[in-house]
């Protein structure tokens, strides 16, 4: 048992991974997204895909819009090639992150780079403000060995992709919602306490063993959303685990949505068809 103390995010809604499809048929488990968790404002969608079969995976998601709305792609394993329609082209490795701002329009494909072996990895879709979703497109890509690995105690690191922890600061920079994005690995019954700012919308994903926050177990393949605090404990169980930290500031704006428009109104969606049909992404 840990003891509740001012200030720790408790655990308020636990939430399973659901198997579905995407793209041209690409296998992966939707976290957010869907009719158990529709969204947590700024977060609009997390995908994990993995799979040691190529057919899981080798259709991968040919040529699709964007717009309102910014999509993190975070390799484990594996190479993804993306290629958009204003000539950015790259080869997401392992250990890479790809950060999107989609704004006011991109068309991409993102097809993985192998024809064998196991490819994982996570897509989380963050909202942009009003202000914000028809600015440039803009990538930040940051390759695995770009990364500083924090390792504070023995049987703990922590892979900070945005925000802060301790004295390392992840390199994606710029984003409006002040994100928080930390890969944590903790060793067997290892306890870790990572700060997380007050009001903003927070949530960790247990990828591999199985964790503990206060009270609350949280298996492999599954969600913790957190009630408002500035820290977040976490205990991984007998096998240790492996954990997504990810946060926000809310932006508390209507959402208007279908597939790969994420605007704040009707009209704007109905706009955001009409420019991709004719080719104004
Ligand atoms: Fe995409």
């Amino acid at each position: 048992m840990t003891t509740k103390e001012d200030g720790d995010r408790e655990v308020t809604k636990l939430v399973r991974g659901q198997p579905t499809s995407d793209g041209a048929g690409v296998k992966l488990i939707r976290v957010i997204g869907t009719q158990a968790l529709p969204q947590l404002d700024p977060f609009l969608l997390l995908d994990e895909f993995g799979s040691d079969d190529p057919s899981a995976y080798i259709a991968g998601f040919p040529n699709h819009p964007h717009r309102g709305f910014e999509t993190v792609t975070y390799m484990l394993e594996g190479r993804m090639r993306h290629r958009d329609n204003k000539g950015n082209e790259g080869v997401l490795e392992s250990g890479g992150v790809q950060w999107m701002t989609a704004g006011r329009g991109i068309v991409h494909s993102e097809m993985p780079e192998q024809r064998a072996g196991r490819m994982r990895g996570f897509q989380l879709w963050v909202n942009l403000p009003a202000a914000q979703k028809m600015t440039a497109p803009r990538y930040q890509e940051f390759a695995g060995d770009q990364f500083e690995l924090v390792m504070p105690s023995a049987g703990m690191s922590a892979k900070v992709i945005a925000g802060r922890f301790g004295s390392s600061v992840g390199p994606v920079t710029g984003i409006a919602i002040d994100p928080l994005y930390i890969d944590l690995r903790l060793g067997p019954g290892i306890a870790q306490e990572l700060p997380v700012a007050a009001g903003h919308a927070a949530m960790m994903y247990v990828f591999d063993g199985a964790a503990r926050c206060g009270g609350t177990a949280v298996p492999k393949g599954t969600l913790a959303v957190l009630g408002d605090g500035t820290r977040v404990r976490v205990t991984a169980g007998k096998e240790g685990a492996a954990v997504l930290l990810i946060a926000g500031r809310p932006l508390g704006e209507p959402i208007a949505r279908y597939g790969p428009f994420v605007m704040n109104t009707r009209d704007e969606i109905a706009q955001a068809f009409a420019d991709f049909h004719a080719g104004r992404l």
